[in-house]
Parts: structure tokens; C-alpha cells; sequence
């Protein structure tokens, strides 16, 4: 069993982001500007965790320039979800062991609140696993943000202070991050308990329509699952991504490319009916063991030729 210790110096700055929020409204007051500046923070904050820490740096999707790739690590941190090698490593074993005892967030093992946010503040995860990573660990740029993974952060608080006074710090900041942590949040907790389930993956993920709004995507939780190569995540035209609606527009202006897609063979779940089939004869399901195999090969989709940011 995993053990269960907080550190108070992780924990204080977490829930003290959350006092900040109320107290803050409550002293500015509310406006339009600050609803505004809170959403459009909240947006392109998620896009950096959906299409910076997970499409890119776990699960290297596509390609892109290292400074582009330098660009997406500084927006993914200015949500404070600790560093960039923190966050891709950890999500890498949550595929390698997914829903199983050796899940960084395991709901199955260790319940809604820890796969929540528990894992976070745990001091058992405060470590970056670079052998984990080894592919992005090489850039010292990368390793300078993920020691020092605040950075973004504070300047982006400061920055509101100094150009837009009290009311942009509360509302740009304090609400706006308060929300896009329990945002991101659901794609560990809910998105494994609440939706349906169109492939016969290992694990709990599921599909859900209103998570993929609130993650800009990653709702769609299963598909993820069921082949995590993919830079979309919903398979057809009416699973809204709006991540990959974002990256096929900076692949128009060449900021990225190779985005890789399933094939529709792939996405017609044929290696699904083959895991169903013998799921039924009782064996281990070997397209099962793929989905796994998949996660963990992640990174080597990005074998040098393809993943080196150029
Ligand atoms: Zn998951
Ligand atoms: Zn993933």
C-alpha cells in the first residue's frame, strides 16, 4: 500500500491558491473582465497540459522545434502542475500500470480523493523518474524548468499584478488556476470512473462527453487508453477535441507537424474485437497486453529520427 504522507509544503501553497480564489472575489468584487480573463487563462493554460505535458512530453504525439517544444513546457508549468519530466514520467507509468497498485493515481487502489489530487501532494511522488523520461531529460532547458518548475508560474502572477492590478491576480490567477487544477484533475479521477467504455482497454478509462469539453479533449478517456499514439483523442467528427483542433491549426503554420493519427482500421476497434474474443476463451488478452505495450513504447513512437525536436 502506498504510502499516504503530505508534505505541509506542498499542501499550504495548494489549498492557500484556493483560499486566495474566495477571499480574492470576495474583495475585488466580480466583473465580466475578471469572468473573462479567469476563462481565457483557464483555456489556454489547458491547452498547454493537454497538448504541452501529455500529447507532447508523455506521449510524443508529433513533432515540433525545440523551441516551440521549450515554449510548451513554460505554458504546461504556468499551471503549476510541477515540472515537465515530473508530469510526463508520472503519466507514463500510469499507462505502463494502469488502475493496479503501481498507478501513480490509481482510483481502483487508492480512491477518488488521492487519484484526484491526493498523488500530488503525496511526498511518495515528489521525485522525477528521469530514466523514465530519458528522452526529453537530455534537453537542459527542460531539466532547468522541471527543477525550478515555479517560474512560469510566478512570473505569470506577477505579470498580472503589475499590468492589471488586484482584480487580474484574483480572477487571471487565483480562480482561473483553482479551476483548471480540478479541470485537469478529472482526466485522473472521473474520466476512469464516469462515461462509457467503447474498447475493451485493461484499465477503467471512459468516454465522456462533458469532460471532453472541460479538457478541451481528454475526455475522451478510453479512446486515450485504447491507443495513446494518437494526437486526437476524439476518434470522430462528434467527439469534440479542441487540443487537436488547436494543433492541426499550428500545423497550418508549420509550429508543429507529423501529428500522428490512428488508422481507421485502428479506430473501427479491430484490435478490440481480437482482446474480446479472447477474453471469452479465458486466456490473457493479448491485444490487452498491446494496449499496455502501446503506452510504454510511447516515447519509442519517438525513436530518435522521429522525436528529436529539430
Ligand atoms: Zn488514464
Ligand atoms: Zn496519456
Amino acid at each position: 500500500m502506498k504510502k499516504r504522507d503530505f508534505g505541509w509544503l506542498t499542501c499550504l501553497p495548494f489549498y492557500g491558491v484556493h483560499v486566495a480564489a474566495v477571499v480574492g472575489v470576495a474583495l475585488v468584487g466580480f466583473s465580466w473582465r475578471g469572468v473573462g480573463l479567469a476563462a481565457a487563462l483557464y483555456a489556454v493554460r489547458m491547452f498547454g497540459v493537454t497538448g504541452g505535458y501529455h500529447r507532447y512530453f508523455a506521449h510524443r504525439t508529433y513533432r515540433t522545434s525545440r523551441a516551440f517544444q521549450f515554449v510548451l513546457a513554460v505554458l504546461a508549468q504556468s499551471s503549476i502542475q510541477k515540472g515537465v519530466l515530473w508530469w510526463a514520467a508520472h503519466h507514463r507509468d500510469h499507462h505502463k500500470h494502469s488502475d493496479t497498485p503501481s498507478d501513480p493515481h490509481s482510483y481502483r487502489d487508492y480512491g477518488f480523493w488521492y487519484s484526484h489530487v491526493g498523488w500530488i501532494l503525496s511526498t511518495e511522488t515528489e521525485a522525477t523518474d528521469y530514466a523514465r523520461i530519458s528522452d526529453m531529460a537530455r534537453y537542459p532547458e527542460l531539466r532547468w524548468l522541471n527543477n525550478y518548475h515555479l517560474v512560469p508560474a510566478l512570473t505569470l502572477a506577477v505579470a498580472l499584478r503589475v499590468f492589471g492590478g488586484w482584480e487580474a491576480l484574483v480572477w487571471g490567477f487565483f480562480v482561473s488556476t483553482s479551476l483548471l487544477w480540478h479541470g485537469v484533475f478529472t482526466i485522473n479521477s472521473l474520466s476512469h470512473i464516469w462515461g462509457g467504455r467503447r474498447y475493451a482497454t485493461t484499465d477503467d478509462s471512459k468516454n465522456n462527453f462533458v469532460l471532453a469539453l472541460v479538457t478541451l479533449g481528454e475526455g475522451w478517456h478510453n479512446n486515450h487508453h485504447y491507443y495513446p499514439r494518437s494526437v486526437r483523442q476524439g476518434f470522430h467528427w462528434w467527439q469534440v477535441d479542441i487540443t487537436y483542433y488547436v494543433l492541426r491549426g499550428l500545423a497550418l503554420v508549420g509550429l508543429v507537424w507529423d501529428l500522428h493519427v490512428p488508422t481507421q482500421e485502428t479506430i473501427d476497434g479491430d484490435v478490440g474485437m481480437q482482446r474480446d474474443s479472447s477474453r471469452r476463451t479465458g486466456s490473457r488478452p493479448s491485444a490487452a497486453r498491446g494496449t499496455r505495450d502501446i503506452a510504454v513504447e510511447a516515447p519509442a513512437l519517438s525513436s530518435p529520427t522521429l522525436a528529436d525536436a529539430e
